[in-house]
């Protein structure tokens, strides 16, 4: 507790020197052994070191107790298992990551020792490794603490640096000497070596997959225009299938083949390997797919709009159709007033093999329910005269008012009508 209230007093005192992050240039400092190099963004000078602390503060470094205790068990590498599992949650805490840039902690002021001495700030650009600890007092080197694989080095790695007295000293035990140790020099070695292969390894990767990913939209893109413009325009995608050679002949294919002739990027994805030979992504299922996808879209956008609250009320529109299966092709659509304009949009085709009335109801019922269109909101029925659907008891029209509870009147459908006259007219001439 009591490290965690000093902790938090120091965090008041310093200015984290996060330039290695806002600066990730190269380091300007080069260790060379081995064509080894390390370097460190430049830390700023001490005319920016933060003085945001308050004086009392500042006149009372307030880790003092603490350090001495740290610094005691560390130098007589005694220290406990709880200890160390303290010190190690503090320079997870303080001090920088794996894969992270470098952090040179400043303070305004920091905590001398019994001889009157302590960290400086300086220190950091002549050793661009260098780490502090607010809350240790102590001082790490970030390349061996991260990326050191083997290491008996204790002070610098483990439980931190604090003999200010000889950290400048090229002779004592200090900076110069760690950083002149193989072990440090193997850690900037093998540093280096694993930034590069994980800035190669990024690069090669995004670029290969990006290039790849955008070849394969576009001819996918490709295919999906020519489905859109044959189901626009009602047209047959296939249908003429060579039995002599073996190919399908029909619209869809020679749209897409004469596609591929008029755009050289199609051709040049076609001819190379970046589309897979076994995956043509052309068969009927995949067409097919498009379609159904392309269907649910439009269903969902008419959906939406009758569930806006522009459109208070709709007319439900049904009729159906024999196909050759002798399957009943169920149409159902919405007519809805929206911004002044009236819309009738088809919102299903659902396929049925009984034509009775109570098989229409359920299946106009649910697939409202599917769409989550509000059957609440249905203000009339328009369909064509046959009694299946008009009639007044047993007809669609008067389950679906059954079903849901409500009047809802029933319209004979006007284009149904004139289409009969014209038909007993045409007859009677
Ligand atoms: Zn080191």
């Amino acid at each position: 507790m009591d490290r965690f209230v000093i902790r938090k007093k120091q965090s008041d005192n310093l200015e984290r020197n996060n330039s290695a992050k806002t600066n990730p240039s190269p380091f300007d400092k080069h260790v060379t052994d081995k064509n080894v190099s390390f370097s460190v963004a430049p830390s700023t000078s001490c005319d920016e070191i933060s003085t945001t602390g308050s004086d009392s503060e500042k006149s009372k470094p307030s880790a003092a107790p603490e350090k001495s205790n740290c610094n005691k068990n560390k130098n007589n590498s005694a220290s406990t298992t709880s200890d160390k599992q303290d010190i190690a949650a503090i320079i997870s805490d303080e001090l920088a990551h794996k894969n992270e840039p470098i952090k040179q902690i400043k303070l305004s002021i920091y905590p001398k020792n019994n001889q009157g001495r302590m960290f400086r700030s300086e220190w950091y650009s002549t050793f661009p490794w260098l780490e502090y600890s607010p809350t240790l007092d102590s001082a790490f080197c970030y390349v061996c603490r991260l990326y050191a694989v083997y290491t008996k080095e204790l002070a610098f790695v483990k439980t931190g640096y604090n003999n200010w007295k000889h950290a400048c000293d090229k002779t004592k035990s200090g900076f110069h000497k760690h950083e002149s140790s193989s072990t440090h020099i193997e850690a900037v070695a093998f540093m280096n070596e694993q930034k590069t292969r994980r800035e190669l390894n990024v690069s090669v990767e995004t670029l290969v997959n990006d290039s790849v990913l955008e070849k394969r939209r576009y001819y996918v893109k490709s295919i999906i225009e020519v489905v859109q413009f044959l189901v626009v325009n009602e047209l047959a995608l296939r249908g003429n299938y060579n039995l002599d050679e073996h190919v399908e002949q029909g619209l869809f294919e020679n749209l897409f083949e004469f596609t591929i002739r008029k755009y050289e990027k199609l051709a040049e994805i076609c001819n190379s390997s970046v589309i897979p030979k076994n995956a043509t992504y052309k068969s009927p299922e995949i067409q097919n797919e498009i379609i159904q996808i392309m269907t649910e879209a439009i269903q969902e956008d008419v959906a939406n709009e009758v569930n806006t609250s522009d459109v208070p009320l709709f007319t439900l529109l049904e009729d159906g159709t024999k196909d050759k299966n002798r399957r009943e092709n169920v149409a159902t659509a919405l007519r809805y007033v929206k911004d002044k304009h009236v819309y009738e949009s088809i919102l299903s085709i659902e396929s049925t093999e009984k034509l009775d009335a109570e098989t229409f109801t359920n299946v106009t019922l649910e697939t409202l329910e599917r769409k989550n269109v509000k059957p609440e909101n249905m203000l009339s029925q328009c369909y064509d005269g046959a009694s299946v659907m008009s009639g007044s008891d047993g007809g669609v029209q008067a389950l679906i008012q059954k079903k849901l509870k409500k009047i809802i009147p029933y319209v004979h459908c006007f284009n149904h009508k004139l289409h009969l006259v014209v038909v007993k007219t045409a007859e009677t001439w």
